[in-house]
This record gives structure tokens, sequence and C-alpha cells, in this order.
């Protein structure tokens, strides 16, 4: 099977690595080099986590992940993956958390319910007087998520792709290389016109992929930030955990690798087109000091050492989009990342390309086209229902 990727991603990457290494011919393009910061896996860190309330497919999938991340580590060389642990702040006994907890438990996931005071103990600084628990994975942590990327496009290579810088359009069941003002920025050379075409052709083009397919893929495209605070060498990660408070929509890190302690409000932003300039970062600022006055009271007054914007492409559902293409033989589409995709990008790669070898058919909510508004598996700031 010979295998167009337009996208290098996590999840254009991941198929690239998981097809090349099985032996298949692949040929990656993205317009930028893998990692590079406009794209959505360009950031330094993702978190990646099992706990995905009563939902056993993306628990299991983060599992699966993980292994595959270990894989890649193994393969590349490279330290990709920390365990540095993670918190789940519970306001509520029967919430997120406690569905999190029965599904990983049922999947033999390691998780420990810890009552607040030893909660507090994870951290240098914790208010606890809103918390029922903390659910806590020890076996979670972070993904380097940019050298991630680069490692997975790199090792694809090592195992025979073909990486291409170029733009490119769908043109029927093919990819057209174009002479767009970013590809000329980026690519130089690449030659106008040129047509890819394989067994099957995957547009996994992150926050681009609604305005190559319209309406067949409505991804809403926002403006997110990520604050870094120096908090000392108290706050240093490994040491201190990783957080998500799903309630109250905010989740960080400590300080992992010297970027200073991340903190962000994960509440949808604006929109912001997705061949804008990123903004610069700060708008959040306020809301952010407010809640770690409440839940780090040590970091009210940190010191904000950077803040950086990227985007998130949502799908409605925050269910990721596989699939393929209604009335296209050969075109998939792989995106909807919605703010989780990173960890899941070497196993959802798995099941992709075990369907387009005619395997096991993709999950029919990773569909295309519309979708009503579902809860988030990221947290509760949008996606929820009302
Ligand atoms: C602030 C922030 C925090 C996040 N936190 C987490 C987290 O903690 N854990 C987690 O698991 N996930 C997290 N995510 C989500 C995760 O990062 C994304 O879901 C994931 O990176 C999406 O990957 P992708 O491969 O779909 O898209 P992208 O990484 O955007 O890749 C798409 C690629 O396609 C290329 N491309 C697009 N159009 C074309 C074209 N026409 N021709 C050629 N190339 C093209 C682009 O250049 C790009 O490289 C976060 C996201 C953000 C923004």
């Amino acid at each position: 099977m010979q295998t167009v990727i337009i996208g290098a991603g996590t999840f254009g990457a991941s198929l690239a690595w998981s097809l090349a290494r099985a032996g298949e011919e692949v040929v990656l393009v993205d317009q930028f080099e893998p990692g590079d910061r406009r794209a959505t896996s360009g950031g330094e860190s993702r978190l990646i986590r099992c706990s995905h309330g009563a939902d056993a497919l993306y628990t299991a999938s983060a599992r699966r992940a993980r292994a595959l991340w270990r894989e890649l580590e193994a393969e590349s060389g490279e330290e990709l993956m920390v365990e540095i642990g993670m918190a789940w702040f519970a306001e509520r006994e029967d919430g997120w958390e406690a569905e999190s907890e029965r599904a990983m438990t049922a999947q033999g996931i390691p998780c420990e319910r810890l009552d607040p005071a030893a909660g507090a103990k994870l951290f240098p600084s914790l208010g606890t007087d809103d918390l029922a628990f903390v659910l806590y994975e020890p076996e979670a942590g972070v993904v380097r998520a940019q050298r991630a990327v680069q490692a997975l496009a790199r090792q694809a290579v090592a195992h025979g792709a073909h990486l291409v810088r170029g733009h490119a359009v769908p043109d029927g069941d093919s990819a057209m290389l174009t002479a767009s003002a970013a590809a000329a920025a980026s690519c130089g050379a690449l030659a106008d016109g040129e047509r890819l075409e394989g067994d099957a052709v995957v547009w996994a083009c992150g926050p681009w992929l609604g305005g190559l397919f319209g309406e067949l893929v409505p991804v809403t495209v926002t403006r997110q930030e990520l604050l870094f605070f120096d908090g000392g060498p108290a706050w240093r990660s490994p040491g201190v955990p990783g957080w998500v408070d799903y309630d109250l929509a905010m989740y960080g890190t400590g300080d992992l690798d010297e970027l200073g302690v991340k903190v962000a409000l994960d509440r949808e932003g604006p929109p912001l087109d997705p061949d804008a300039d990123l903004p610069a970062a700060g708008a959040t600022e306020p809301e952010v000091r407010a809640y770690l006055a409440h839940r780090f009271p040590a970091l009210a007054d940190a010191p904000l050492k950077e803040g950086r914007c990227c985007r998130y492409e949502l799908s409605a559902d925050s269910n990721f989009i596989a699939a393929r293409h209604p009335e296209l033989e050969r075109t998939w589409v792989l995106g909807g990342g919605s703010g989780h995709g990173f960890k899941h990008g070497p196993a959802l790669a798995e099941r992709v390309a075990d369907a387009l070898r005619g395997g096991e058919p993709l999950p029919e909510r990773f569909g295309l086209g519309a979708r009503a508004i579902g809860r988030s598996f990221r947290t509760a700031g949008s996606n929820a229902p009302a």
C-alpha cells in the first residue's frame, strides 16, 4: 500500500511512522518543518493521561499511546515522555474524576483516590477547601511535544518514508502541490502543480482542515494561551505533578525543563484564522492569577516568565475526526484533536492504519459532517452541556 499523508503534526507524523515501520510506502507532506510552532503540535509539552471520564475508548487509547511513545523513545534514543504523575482536583464526589477512576480501574490502569490532605502533599502549596478528593495517576505525565513530532517524522524517514516540504490542496482523489505564499516562504523550490497519488491520501491538517473541506470537516479554530510562571526550585517537575481542574477549566504542570510552572485557562478562546500570526499572550493572566491565589496560594504573585499562544481545532463534541471521504474512494480525513489529541497520536495512527488496510472500521463517532455539542474530553471549559 502507498499512502500520501498531508500534515506532519502528531496525527499525520504518527501515521507515517506507523505505516513506514510496517514496511509500507509513505510520502509525508508538510508546509512547515515538523514541530513548527504554527502547527497545533508545536508546543514544548502536552499532558498524557488516561482519565477520560467514563469513556473506555479514549482511556484505552491513551494507555496504548503511552506504550507506543516508549517504543518511539527506544527507536529514537530520546527521552520524549516524562512520567511526572497527574493530579485531578475533584470538587464533586460524583463528577469526571470518579468516572475516570472507575474506567481506569476497570482497565487495570494505576490510579489512587487521595483525600485532600494527602493530595496537598503532592504540591508545595495547595488550596483544598473546595476539594472532595484528588485522583492521582502515577504513570501519567508529559510528552515533549515538539521533539516527539520531530522524532516521529525522523523515524518515519528512517523506515523509508519520504518527507516533502510543500503546500497541498485536494484535487479529486489526489493531492496537488501548490505555490501558495506560505509554501513559497517556507519550501522554496517545490514544483507547482505536482500531483501526489496513492492507494490512500490522508489529510491530517489540524486547524487547516476546515479550509480544505468546508462543512464536511467543521472545526472551530480558537486562540488559546499557555502561561509560564517562575515558581523557583520548589516547583520543578519531576517532583511536582501535572494537574487538571476539570470543573474549573484550568490545567498545568510543574516547571519542566526550566520553562516555568505552566498554567492554562482551558475555556474556548476567540476565533483565530489558521494562517494568522500567533498573537502575544497575556489576556488570560488576570483569571489565571485569581485561580492561582485560590488553588496554589504560593504562586499567587509568582513572576510571569513567558506566555504563548496556540490554536485549538475543536470538533463540536471534542471527538476526533477520522474517516473516509464520502465521495472519494481513496481520500481520508484525520484531525479534530480538540485540545486533547496530542497524546493519542500513535494509538490513533494504529487504528487508522488498520482501517486503511481494510481492517476494523473507524468508530462512527469519528465521522465527518455536523455533530451535536457534547461534553468535552479536555475540561468543562467548553463543549459541555449547559
Ligand atoms: C495550548 C494547547 C494545549 C494542548 N494541550 C494538550 C495536552 O495537554 N494533551 C494533549 O493530548 N493534547 C493537547 N493539545 C491538543 C493537541 O496539541 C492537538 O490536538 C494536536 O497537536 C493536533 O495535531 P494535528 O496533527 O491534528 O494538527 P497539527 O499539529 O496542527 O498538524 C497539522 C499539520 O498540517 C500541516 N498542513 C496543514 N495544511 C496543509 C496543507 N494544505 N499542505 C501542507 N501541509 C499542511 C500543518 O503545517 C501542520 O504541520 C493542546 C493544544 C493546544 C493548542
